[in-house]
């Protein structure tokens, strides 16, 4: 039997649609237009390659994407000056900060440096930490606004718009870093799914896999996880994004797959066109936030 296709591009559109609609309306009450500013030192090209992709989304989108380039000589001091000058302008309502910093900065401190009202990526640690410890859905917060990373956001959504159920699932979540494995398994949690991490020391990680009603991969390991990791019927978000010959596959073997999962995403057109919309989201909310 063949999964149903999570299809990020699909949905992703729909939801463009819906956003183009909610930066109309903000902007025709407002007269504001949302604003992110990109930071960036040097010249990484996969770097180069997002920031001009985040620039043409957000122009589509009615939105605005400034570009701060700083030369691969800059200094932490430089870097942490910029976001401060972009945390102090009204008119950038979100920053984000291009990984990786050149060699010899400290990443968390300039991290640390941005202002969290305008941290739309949520890699600030009062963004990271009030997901930590913001209540299952459904319940008061009990914290103040967050911003999730994109990623595991649009991972989220995608399953939602799917109809897929959380409450009581045994999530795997094979991945632990900032920004895609652990506000992934948040994300799970706080939607009453049970929740396992896992990471390059985990021990017998086939057997965990073939638990997972849902299997979530953020590993950056082209095809590790194979078909017959796979507990027949299960949910299948893959994060991975690696070039193999000139090829783009995620980190789970998809022909395998597919034929195992009960849904599944493509790679392309799975969690990478999600990831995009909800930084827009977020972008828009942040406007939101700032304008009242
Ligand atoms: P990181 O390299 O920061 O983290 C990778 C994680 O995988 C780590 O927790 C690591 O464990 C774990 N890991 C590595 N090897 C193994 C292994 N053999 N078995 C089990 N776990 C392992 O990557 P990111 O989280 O930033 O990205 C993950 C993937 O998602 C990449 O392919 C990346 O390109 C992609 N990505 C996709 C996006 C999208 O929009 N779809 C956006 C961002 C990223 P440990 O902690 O022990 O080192």
């Amino acid at each position: 039997m063949s999964a149903i296709i999570l299809d990020g591009k699909a949905v992703a559109k729909t939801m463009q649609a819906e956003l183009d609609a909610a930066v109309a309306e903000f902007r025709a009450r407002t007269g504001v237009t949302p604003t992110i500013a990109v930071v960036r030192a040097g010249e990484d090209p996969a770097s180069v390659w997002y920031a001009n992709a985040i620039q043409k989304t957000m122009a589509a989108r009615g939105m605005v994407a400034q570009l701060h380039v700083l030369p691969e000589t800059a200094t932490q001091e430089e870097l942490v000056a910029l976001v401060t000058r972009l945390n102090a302008q009204p008119d950038v309502h979100g920053i984000m900060i291009q990984e990786p910093m050149p060699k010899g900065i400290d990443e968390a401190a300039v991290k640390a440096a941005l202002s969290p009202s305008k941290d739309v990526d949520g890699v600030h640690e009062v963004n990271a930490g009030r997901l930590a410890m913001a209540a299952p859905v459904g319940r008061p917060a009990g914290v103040g606004p967050f911003f999730v990373p994109a990623t595991p956001a649009g991972g989220m959504e995608l399953m939602r718009r799917y109809g897929v159920e959380f409450n009581g699932k045994h999530a795997v979540v094979v991945g632990r870093s900032n920004i895609v494995g652990k506000p992934m398994a948040l994300l799970l949690m706080r939607e009453n799914a049970t929740v396992t991490v896992c990471h390059s020391r985990t021990a017998n990680l086939p057997d965990i896999c073939r638990q997972a009603d849902i299997l979530c991969a953020a590993v950056g390991r082209a095809e590790m996880i194979r078909g017959d990791w796979i507990q027949p019927g299960a949910v299948v978000v893959d994060f991975g994004v690696n070039d193999v010959g000139g090829k783009m596959v995620g980190d789970v073997a998809y022909a395998e797959a597919v034929e195992v999962a009960g849904m599944i995403t493509p790679v392309p057109g799975g969690t990478g066109p999600m990831t995009n919309i909800m930084l827009c989201l977020n972008l828009l909310e942040a406007a939101k936030r700032q304008t009242g």
